[in-house]
């Protein structure tokens, strides 16, 4: 038994390094792929509006093409938030989104994550006007998607933040809403204009505590004056009953996929009504 442990002691110590490697090589290219540019992509995943089935925006999500394939930025962006390559990025992935949004039809939204580690930075308001009026995006086109871990962040100056950027015109959404803590809180304390129900919630909303939470919080955000969405909609099924609901805008699988910037015009062309 006791050889046992120390062989599981190694193993363990082998996996860590392994994994320790894989992510210092890819510290590595990511910064390259910073500097060059050359690598990351955004594609663009629609929100639908549920009366309509029109199209009325879209998210952009962040592609790390590499030579072996593509990287998830599930997997990359912790990397890049822990090398303090996330201020670069962030500021790319906007100012690509402004850009590429100002080539749709101007009734369309467009959405672009931020993550937390940016408002750490003093000089994020600065940098987001100016590359609104770099790009010449009408601000009220722009959305930006915050999550509730934002807000363990010192409240004050997020708070600051966060008005300024309303002052502006911008539009400010709640990201993975009933994930986090005392979620109802954040509403009320933090001026946001709509809140995306999370995946977890729409994927299994056949079960009734699931249904509990998307009803109470369309209610809520009705109560509230903003405006919700629910995301990972992957069904006909899931689409008619958050209709069926009052959910407004929906956004999933059922509808389209992200898709590169070419796909942009192909998706417009659908209409989702059931
Ligand atoms: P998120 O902001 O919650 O984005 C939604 C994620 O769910 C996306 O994954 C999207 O492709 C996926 N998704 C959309 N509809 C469905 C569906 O019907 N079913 C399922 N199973 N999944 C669906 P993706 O693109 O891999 O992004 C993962 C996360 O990475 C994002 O979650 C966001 O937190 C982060 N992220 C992506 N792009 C950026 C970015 O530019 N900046 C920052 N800070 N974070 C980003
Ligand atoms: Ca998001
Ligand atoms: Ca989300
Ligand atoms: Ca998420």
């Amino acid at each position: 038994a006791k050889g046992e442990g120390k062989n599981t002691y190694r193993f363990y110590r082998r996996e860590m390094t392994d994994k320790l490697q894989r992510r210092r090589e890819m510290e590595i290219s990511l910064r390259a792929a910073v500097e060059n540019g050359a690598e990351l992509e955004l594609f663009y995943q629609p929100f639908v509006e549920a009366d309509r089935g029109m199209v009325s925006g879209f998210e952009a999500l962040l592609r790390w093409r590499r030579p072996g394939g593509m990287v998830s930025p599930g997997e990359f962006i912790p990397i890049a938030e822990d090398v303090g390559l996330m201020h670069p990025i962030g500021l790319w992935v906007l100012r690509t989104a402004c850009l590429q949004a100002m080539t749709w039809p101007e009734h369309l939204t467009v959405s672009v994550n931020l993550s937390p580690i940016q408002f750490r930075n003093v000089d994020l308001f600065r940098d987001i006007r100016a590359i609104v009026e770099e790009t010449g995006i009408e601000p009220s086109r722009l959305q930006l998607e915050v999550t509730e871990s934002l807000m363990l962040e010192n409240a004050d100056a997020i708070l600051a933040t966060l008005t300024d950027l309303r002052s502006l015109g911008i539009r400010i959404s709640m990201d993975d809403f009933g994930t986090g803590y005392s979620s109802l809180g954040y509403l009320t304390r933090y001026p946001f204009d709509k809140v995306k129900i999370d995946q977890s919630f729409v994927r299994r909303m056949e079960m009734s505590q699931n249904l509990a939470v998307i009803r109470s919080v369309i209610n809520l955000s009705e109560a509230l004056g903003i405006a919700v969405i629910a995301e990972g909609v992957e069904t006909e099924e899931h689409y008619a009953a958050l209709k069926a609901e009052g959910c407004p805008e929906m956004q999933g699988y059922h509808f389209s996929r992200p898709v590169p910037p070419s796909d942009i015009p192909a998706v417009l062309m659908r209409t989702y009504a059931t």
